[in-house]
C-alpha cells in the first residue's frame, strides 16, 4: 500500500469523500450515470437538465426543469466508493459508450 496513490485515488469524483449513502441515477434522456448524496425518486439531470433547450428571451420564464434522472439504485458503504470509481473512471478514462 503506498498511501500517497491511496489518496489519489480515493478521491471521490461525484460525492465528497466520505460518504456512505448516496443514491445513483440514470438520464432518461442523455443516458448520463452520476451520483448525487440526495436521495430522491426523480431528479434534473446534470448533463443536460440545466442547460435550457431554446434560446429564451429576458422576458420570458425559464422552462422548467425536466426530472429525468431516475434513480436506480441506494448505494450504501463500500458501493459508493466502487460506483464512484467506475463512473469516474468512465468518464476520464476515454470511454465514450455514455456520451
Ligand atoms: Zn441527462
Amino acid at each position: 500500500m503506498i498511501k500517497v496513490n491511496d489518496e489519489v485515488v480515493n478521491k471521490m469524483y461525484y460525492v465528497p469523500d466520505g460518504t456512505d449513502r448516496c443514491g445513483f441515477y440514470e438520464c432518461t434522456r442523455c443516458q448520463a450515470r452520476f451520483l448525487d448524496v440526495r436521495i430522491m425518486q426523480r431528479m434534473v439531470c446534470p448533463e443536460c437538465g440545466e442547460a435550457p433547450d431554446m434560446e429564451i428571451g429576458p422576458d420570458e420564464l425559464m422552462p422548467e426543469a425536466e426530472e429525468n434522472a431516475v434513480l436506480q439504485k441506494i448505494l450504501e458503504g463500500e458501493d459508493v466508493e466502487r460506483y464512484d470509481r467506475l463512473l469516474s473512471l468512465a468518464v476520464t478514462g476515454g470511454d465514450f459508450e455514455w456520451v
